[in-house]
């Protein structure tokens, strides 16, 4: 089952030499208008997966979503984006201008970036303990908080450094983190909210095989 909040899935299929992307496979080609049939496996209807995870199934994740509304609804490229952590059940521990939150509903459309390597299971025993003690000090109170320099992504990269550190792992800068986890998830999701929107409005989406693996959300 979809979630209904991540959006209708997307289905593509290959006819007339395109990829045709749809929220479901239509009676007619909407490109040649023939009734559609799939002669190969290579044409046949796949559901593309959507970078728009409901965050409060992940665990142990970075969530990334807009601060106001949602990416497939209101995001436009631009707009501020929240983040926050996920303990072992999905509550999303996140720091604003009014302190921690831990939210158990409002994130059911992000961006996900898992923060255990599998050769760091064991931790996850341990990680909602360090999450909430780590999250309880006064580091995070509102009056700490500043738009700018001291806002949810430090708290959240705060935690995932001192998780490093517990490993004896390198540090993470914001910049580093952002270049390495944050841009290649948001450069996807991007391509899948264009798609998304552009099947909203006509129906259909076509884009010609020769660049399918390079416009592929
Ligand atoms: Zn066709």
């Amino acid at each position: 089952m979809h979630p209904p909040e991540a959006g209708h899935p997307v289905v593509r299929f290959r006819h007339c030499g395109k990829n045709i992307y749809c929220f479901r496979v239509p009676d007619f080609c909407p490109v040649c208008h023939q009734p559609m049939s799939f002669r190969t496996l290579d044409e046949a209807p796949i559901t593309i997966a959507t970078p728009l995870i409901h965050g409060h199934q992940e665990q142990c994740a970075f969530l990334l979503k807009p601060t106001q509304g949602t990416f497939l609804r209101e995001y436009d490229g631009n707009a501020d984006l929240h983040v926050g952590i996920t303990n072992t059940h999905g509550t999303v521990y996140n720091y604003n201008e009014q302190g921690i939150h831990r939210d158990d509903a409002g994130w059911e459309e992000s961006i996900s970036i898992p923060l255990l390597q599998p050769n760091m299971f064991r931790l996850m025993y341990r990680w909602d303990k360090y999450l909430e003690e780590f999250s309880a000090t006064d580091a995070w109170s509102p009056n700490r908080y500043e738009e700018h320099c001291y806002n949810c992504y430090t708290y959240a990269l705060t935690f995932i450094n001192s998780i490093l550190a517990a490993e004896g792992r390198h540090q993470l800068d914001k910049n580093k983190f952002t270049e390495k986890f944050v841009v290649p998830k948001t450069r996807r999701a991007a391509k899948y909210i264009t798609l998304y929107r552009a099947i909203e409005e006509k129906g259909f989406c076509v884009i010609d095989r020769c660049d399918s693996d390079a416009s592929r959300p």
